[in-house]
């Protein structure tokens, strides 16, 4: 039978079968695996709780905001942003309610 190996694309280290991880550098291994889009309309006035409900849900891996199919906003979300760059994240989302009346955000979800 035939085994595939996959490598970590960081370090080349050897990795198990359907790794997520890789367990030498710890790197996320094959990042558009597992990705999952949810999209949906939202109006202004939930747009802020919204977004910062779905960050703190955590294993996302990128918000769009959109209007009209128009790229309001991109974020993306790593492990190590998410604490640092909230408060500026949600300042700028704050903006965008402040202008728009409907718009949809788009998720990437991380199985
Ligand atoms: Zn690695």
């Amino acid at each position: 039978m035939m085994q595939k190996t996959e490598v970590c694309a960081k370090c080349q280290a050897k990795l198990p079968a359907n790794a997520k991880f890789c367990s030498q550098c710890g790197v996320r291994v094959g990042a558009d695996r597992g990705v999952r889009k949810e999209e949906f309309e939202i109006s202004r006035s939930q747009l802020l709780s919204r977004v910062r409900k779905i960050i703190h849900e955590g294993n996302i891996r990128r918000i769009v905001i959109k209007q009209e199919g128009k790229i309001l906003m991109e974020i993306p979300l790593t492990v190590a942003a998410v604490g640092a760059l909230l408060a500026p994240i949600l300042a700028a989302v704050g903006a965008i309610a402040a202008v728009v009346t409907n718009c949809t955000i788009q998720v990437e979800r991380v199985e």
